[in-house]
């Protein structure tokens, strides 16, 4: 069997990478080796759109990625189903030295990001419940300092316009639905075991079933598992950013009454001074994620099939105590209950989208934890990488620049090689 591109993974990646490949005309084939669309990390998804970033890159992709949310049916092209919906809540950034103002606000007015500046008492009167004191460090709930009285007062940072999707699988499915319109195939329970190259060229992608997919390009949006993907395909030797898979845990509860006063969408904050984040569900609910903080010990994991797939007590109860100590009303329950969910981490928690030292071969990995939200233009992106490679672009030399349809924004695709420098602005979290 031939095709023009397999898609190694059907998360919200493959499944966007796929659509835009197929809507250029390529034939496509994805291959997953879940039973359906959005299984792996893309299902634990806290789906947060927010644009914090620590480079114009990251900043502008994330704000043009809005845009596709925000007029999802004209991205997909197409009527499907059951469409996914951008929850508008906006987010507040909560100041801390660890990541100041001066930092990234000059990233916004660079790229447009509407932005307001809150001092303490505008936090207090904006977010009702919040308490605005100052906690910083992180720390662990068996430290007799993490209760200690607040040591200052926060302001914020306020994005009107960051929210959230209001279903990372079913966003991966409509993505694939829209990828199938235009021929792309999907096959399922496939894992692949091989991928065969000559003369520095990608050729064969092997399945455990046995089939051979001949094909001229390969991606690899493979999340967690993108490692073990290279080391089949033979590469990374010249990777000068590693990625691990790292556990994590979000814990769902049922917002506490304050935090929704008019049965509108309450405002996400993004709490690094505690060490969690937070954010309304659709129907009443709260989710809490975490932002490891130096205090917990991080969960990495040679292979993403061996996590523990269960909430456990310890992280649930550390972080919804913090998320507690953050938002009056809120209680902790006594029985753990979340998802478990595996991210790939980059280095620099800044992800890889590139073409590799083998011809044909490229990759959407190391999304660390904080890519679900430029899904839809990483398939844009990926496809105008590997158009551009084909006729002739010298990509590590030249980095082709990505200009986006809604923003304008020029997108300098040499920001997410894999050869690149370490982002140092990264703040050593999942915020990038
Ligand atoms: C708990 C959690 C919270 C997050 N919160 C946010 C957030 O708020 N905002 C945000 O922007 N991002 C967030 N993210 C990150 C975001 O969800 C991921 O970056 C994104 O979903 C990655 O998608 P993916 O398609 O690359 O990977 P995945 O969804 O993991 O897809 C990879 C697919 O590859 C398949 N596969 C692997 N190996 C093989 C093989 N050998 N053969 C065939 N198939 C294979 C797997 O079965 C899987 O379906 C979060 C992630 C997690 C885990």
């Amino acid at each position: 069997m031939s095709t023009d591109v397999v898609v190694i993974g059907a998360g919200v990646m493959g499944a966007s990478i796929a659509l835009e490949l197929a809507r250029a005309g390529r034939r496509v084939i994805v291959v997953d080796k879940a039973g359906g669309v959005g299984l792996g990390s893309t299902g634990a998804s806290s789906a947060i759109v927010r644009f914090n970033f620590s480079t114009h890159a990251g900043v502008a992709a994330s704000w043009e990625a809005l845009f596709c949310w925000r007029a999802w049916p004209e991205h997909l092209g197409c009527e499907v189903a059951d469409p996914v919906r951008f929850e508008r809540c906006g987010l507040a950034l909560l100041d801390v030295d660890a990541a100041p103002r001066e930092a990234y606000l000059p990233l916004f007015d660079a790229v447009g990001v509407p932005y307001e500046e809150w001092d303490a008492d505008t936090l207090a009167a904006r977010i009702p419940g919040l308490d605005t004191g100052r906690y910083w460090p992180p720390r662990r709930l068996d430290d007799e300092g993490f209760w200690a009285p607040a040591t200052g007062r926060l302001g914020a940072v306020f994005t009107p316009d960051a929210g959230y999707v209001s279903d990372p699988q079913l966003a991966a499915q409509n993505l694939a639905a829209a990828a199938k319109r235009h021929g792309a195939e999907f096959r399922f329970r496939r894992t692949v075991t091989a991928i065969e190259s000559t003369a520095g060229r990608v050729r064969t992608v092997v399945l455990d079933d046995g089939s051979r997919l001949a094909c001229a390009t390969v991606v690899n949006a493979a999340g967690p598992w993108s490692g073990r993907i290279n080391e089949l395909a033979g590469v990374g030797a010249d990777f000068t950013i590693g990625v691990r898979p790292l556990r994590q845990e979000v814990e769902y509860l049922r917002a506490p009454d304050g935090y929704n006063p008019r049965g509108g969408a309450g405002v996400a904050v993004a709490d690094l001074d505690l060490g969690v984040y937070l954010r309304g569900e659709v129907g009443g609910g709260l989710l809490v994620g975490g932002t490891e903080p130096e205090c917990d010990p991080l969960q990495w994991l040679d292979d993403p099939d061996q996590a523990n797939p269960n909430p456990t007590q310890a992280v649930f109860e550390a972080q919804v105590t913090r998320a507690a100590r953050r938002l009056s009303g809120l209680t902790v329950p006594n029985r753990a209950r979340g998802v478990v969910g595996v991210y790939d981490v980059a280095d620099d928690w800044t992800p890889i989208y590139d073409r590799t030292e083998l011809d044909g071969y490229y990759v959407a990995m190391g999304t660390s934890g904080n890519q679900f939200k430029n899904a839809p233009l990483v398939g844009l992106m990926m496809a105008a990488l590997i158009e551009a490679v084909d006729n002739g672009a010298d990509h590590d030399a030249d980095p082709v620049c990505f200009v986006g349809t809604h923003t304008g924004e020029r997108i300098d695709l040499g920001a997410f090689s894999r050869r690149r420098s370490v982002n140092t602005a990264n703040s050593g979290t999942v915020f990038g």
